[in-house]
């Protein structure tokens, strides 16, 4: 693309700075690339859900078998061993002899199979497989 002298009309050379006719100085007027800078700052969202990330590491516990447990050997703490609670689970053990414990335990073991799902696994920091 050549340009126009803006004096005489004539063509004149892209980088002429005077026209080679009329002696009439060419405004270097550089056709600029003007590239709209519309590139939008892509906004990456990253959800780093550290609740979930905690969660990930909690042990798979099954709500049954704790459940079971708490019913069944509840006296002895055993679902308190089961579920991560062993120094409660000592505890059972310790005043089995009772019958309190065991009793605490069948009420437990109704709780927790009755229990929400959710609400098992972050009351006991764990996972249902
Ligand atoms: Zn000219």
């Amino acid at each position: 693309m050549s340009k126009l002298c803006p004096q005489c009309g004539a063509p004149v050379n892209e980088t002429a700075v005077k026209c080679e006719y009329c002696g009439a100085s060419i405004p270097s007027s550089a056709p600029q690339q003007t590239q709209t800078a519309a590139s939008q700052p892509q906004v990456v969202v990253v959800q780093t859900n550290t609740a979930d990330q905690t969660r990930a590491n909690w042990p798979i516990k099954n709500k049954i078998t704790a459940g079971l447990l708490a019913i069944l050997l509840g006296g002895l703490g055993i679902h308190k061993f089961y579920l991560g609670q062993g120094g409660k689970g000592i505890l059972y053990l310790l005043f089995c002899w009772t019958y309190i414990p065991a009793i605490i335990g069948l009420i437990e073991g109704i709780t927790i199979l009755t229990s929400n799902d959710e609400n098992f696994q972050i009351k006991y920091k764990c996972r249902l497989g």
